[in-house]
């Protein structure tokens, strides 16, 4: 990678958006629309929301919008081309793949929600890109392989969630993350992954078992899209998370220590051995670590207010509790289990997200639905995308059925 991570010769940079309809992409193209100078649109991409994307194109003038199905691209390419927008509309999943790795582009944001992330972000990291990762389910279902996948690359790979963009700033610059003897020589103890709990932090499990989607939704501190809110609302969020920091920092499960703080103002810590913990600290706003990233290793303005230490009401701490939310203890278990075990993990929370979002089933059976699913898997190491792709179709399917039966 270059000094000045993925520069085009204008000196800007140029901008894949995976899922910039969505929660992550709508702060990208936030902070990317402040810094015109140094960003341009290449790509833009989102699953059915043509309104938006529409807006978007206008905004951008991308070359590449990308829709998931072949209708909804044809409604964006008549309006688009209306509007006497040159923008090439593209459909389906290999479009994804091909704005991702497209010779033109130097840097990929990952903001495509769940397994469907995977392969355009993949195909970021074997271009040599400079990839943002927001897309935490592409590290949770094939880890090792993605993590190999980097090392084989000239890519960098930035963590756009919020936790480990944390970590990522509280790491000696020059640690390579790859290595565990290097942390050994930067002194670090462990990690300490922080979360606000969630909307049911202070529930009984028995209103847990009974909230609805909105409830669910309603999250104290950030504003995010609906599948990870109720991630979020059942602590799998911090699961998948834990998942997460392993493979990007090359921990072991020992070392990372999963804390509650209800304010969200500490987003992380690293502990070293000399008793220092080194913290980073902001408002809850993903336009903090979405700046970080795409200026990396500069700083850019991001819109985002100054931390106010006279109006903090006091910074909180408390141990998870794995009895009320054992969706958490489920993904810490699978961190430490054949690499299957976080494919199956991902899928069947996928499909009883998805349920619970449709009515489908209660937020209580969620839960019934993950361990009733791991519970008839073999965990096996998965070496080879195809091997994850089949394990967590196999794990979808399983999960749709036990959905159906309940
Ligand atoms: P979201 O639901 O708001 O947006 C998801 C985006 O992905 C949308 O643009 C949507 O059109 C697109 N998409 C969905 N399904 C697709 C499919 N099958 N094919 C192609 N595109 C598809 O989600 P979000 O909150 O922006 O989260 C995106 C990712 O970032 C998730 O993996 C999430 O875990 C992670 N993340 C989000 C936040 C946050 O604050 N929102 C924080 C940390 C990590
Ligand atoms: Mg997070």
């Amino acid at each position: 990678m270059s000094d000045v991570a993925g520069e085009c010769s204008s000196g800007q940079q140029m901008i894949t958006v995976l899922g910039s309809t969505g929660s992550i992409g709508v702060s990208t193209l936030d902070v990317v629309a402040r810094h015109l100078n140094k960003f341009s649109v290449f790509a833009l991409t989102a699953n059915t929301n043509v309104d938006m994307l529409e807006r978007q194109c206008l905004s951008f003038a991308p070359a590449y919008a990308v829709m998931q199905d072949e209708a909804s691209a044809n409604v964006l390419r008549q309006r688009l081309s209306s509007a006497n927008i040159n923008t090439e509309v593209l459909a389906g999943s290999d479009a994804l793949v091909s704005v991702a790795n497209d010779n033109a582009v130097d840097t990929v944001m990952a903001a495509i929600v769940g397994a469907a992330g995977l392969l355009p972000t993949l195909a970021a990291v074997k271009a040599d890109k400079k990839v943002l990762l927001a897309n935490k389910e592409a590290l949770v279902m094939a880890g090792s392989l993605f993590m190999n996948a980097l090392s084989q690359s000239r890519a960098t790979l930035l963590p756009i969630d919020s936790e480990h963009n944390a970590i990522f700033q509280c790491l000696p610059n020059n640690l390579d993350q790859r290595n565990s003897a290097s942390y050994d020589m930067a002194g670090v103890k462990k990690v300490l992954l922080t979360g606000s709990g969630g909307p049911f932090r202070e529930w009984s499990s028995e209103a847990i078992e009974k909230a609805t989607p909105d409830q669910a939704c309603n999250h104290p501190n950030w504003s995010m899209g609906r599948k990870i809110s109720v991630d979020s609302a059942s602590l799998m969020n911090k699961g998948l998370e834990f998942i997460e920091a392993r493979w990007l920092f090359g921990l072991s499960p020992n070392n990372i220590e999963v804390v509650i703080h209800p304010q969200s103002i500490i987003h992380s810590m690293v502990e070293y051995n000399d008793g220092s913990v080194l913290a980073q600290m902001g408002q809850p706003d993903m336009r903090t670590p979405i700046a970080h990233a795409l200026a990396w290793p500069v700083r850019i303005e991001s819109g985002v207010e100054s931390l106010d230490f006279m109006s903090l009401n006091g910074l909180d701490f408390e141990r998870p509790d794995l009895e009320r939310f054992p969706a958490l203890s489920l993904a810490m278990s699978a961190a430490s289990q054949p690499s299957s075990a976080a494919t199956v993990l991902n899928a069947a929370n996928e499909i009883a997200v998805d349920a619970f979002l449709n009515g489908a089933i209660g937020f209580g059976q969620i839960i019934t639905v993950l361990e009733s699913v791991l519970a008839s898997a073999n965990f096996i190491e998965l070496d080879s995308i195809d091997a994850v792709i089949d394990a967590d179709l196999y794990a979808r399917k399983m999960s749709d059925a036990v959905v159906a039966s309940l």
